[in-house]
């Protein structure tokens, strides 16, 4: 009877590539018709186990009767499960999937691209005037896009004046609004697009709407949250999270966890930054956003980023001015000072 002893690593990320090795007896040394499967991320079969005719399209590196390596798809933490003639066997230990990309299919050929939509390498993200006119929400707006712009690269840049245009506006803008209509918390709606030129397909994303709740009483600060009210920057990282390609996961410690905790709650309240696991799922997908091959219809890729501090892009195309080095001297400066405080006091920095 078959059987999985053994699955490693557990921690992983979704949809970049990694592989798993599956270690046991009795997986036959051809594959087959046999299969590995994971728990579905996909909002349509979410938390159940992927179909045979979905598993099939894995990435298989290697199959014998005691080792099987498979690429790990956008997955859901959960055991794995491998199908041999039609049984399903399962292993003992979860697979904890830390970040996983949202979009990403099983062949990268079809993934959603970032692109470079504005003209000026990424994508414009306008602030309705509602948060544009409070000064601590469009605070929490520019540095939650200074840390993804920093730790990932992503070519997301705020319009420098704000749009009277409501959440619901038919404009193909990306913009971030209060939404009286919104049953939860938080939302990102992407629109994306496709272009079949020769045969190839490409997808993209072509822009966004965050739909922000006004039943919230917002804090905008960072660090924890007073009783009572709720954090307007975790709320925007974990939607800002969708925009860079991020799927939920059900891990705890993660920005990207798909329920929302209320937010005077440990840990959510002191939760200001995204988790050095996404921060590799989102870099994976802007490199590939760099640099694909695609050139028809408009398409370019998405560019690298000349300072993460310049936000509103004004110095895309410029020199950039002597305050903006000085700021990111700063800010590595004070990323080396929290390093070396986490190393020495592991615990206080867990959440
Ligand atoms: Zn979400």
């Amino acid at each position: 009877m078959p059987l999985i002893t053994n699955i490693y690593p557990i921690y992983v990320i979704g949809g970049i590539g990694q592989k798993i090795v599956i270690a046991g007896t009795g997986f036959n040394d051809q594959q087959g018709g046999s299969y590995v499967s994971f728990k579905d991320v996909d909002v349509n079969n979410y938390g159940n186990y992927m179909d045979a005719a979905t598993c099939m399209l894995f990435k298989y590196i290697k199959w014998t009767d005691n080792e099987v390596v498979v690429e790990i798809p956008r997955a859901l933490t959960g055991k794995v499960h491998i199908n041999i003639y039609g049984i399903d066997y399962e292993s003992n230990d979860e697979l904890h999937v830390k970040a996983t990309l949202k979009n990403l299919t099983y062949d990268p050929l079809t993934a959603l691209h970032l692109t470079n939509q504005n003209g000026i390498g990424g994508y414009t993200w306008y602030i309705n005037e509602e948060f544009w006119n409070n000064k601590r929400a469009r605070k929490a707006i520019e540095d939650v896009f200074e840390e993804f712009r920093y730790k990932t690269g992503a070519n997301f840049v705020l319009n420098s004046a704000p749009t009277s245009n409501a959440i619901n506006c038919t404009d193909k803008i990306n913009i971030i609004a209060p939404d009286p209509a919104l049953t939860v918390t938080g939302h990102c709606e992407d629109f994306t697009y496709h272009w079949t030129v020769n045969g190839v397909t490409f997808k993209l994303y072509e822009f966004f709407k965050i739909h922000i709740t006004d039943k919230e009483n917002w804090y905008y600060g960072r660090g924890r949250t007073p009783v009572g009210s709720s954090k307007f920057r975790y709320v925007l990282l974990h939607e800002l999270g969708h925009a860079h390609g991020l799927h939920h996961v059900i891990e705890n410690d993660q920005t990207m966890v798909g329920t929302v905790i209320p937010a005077s709650m440990v840990p959510w309240s002191k939760r200001d930054i995204i988790t050095p696991d996404e921060k590799i799922a989102i870099k994976f997908l802007v490199k590939m956003s760099q640099n694909f091959s695609f050139r028809d219809c408009g398409v370019s890729p998405m560019t690298t980023i000349r300072n993460p501090f310049d936000i509103y892009g004004k110095y895309q195309n410029h020199k950039r001015p002597v305050w903006l080095v000085y700021k990111y001297v700063a800010y590595k400066l004070k990323n080396l000072l929290s390093l070396v405080l986490q190393l020495k006091l592991p615990k206080l920095f867990l959440y």
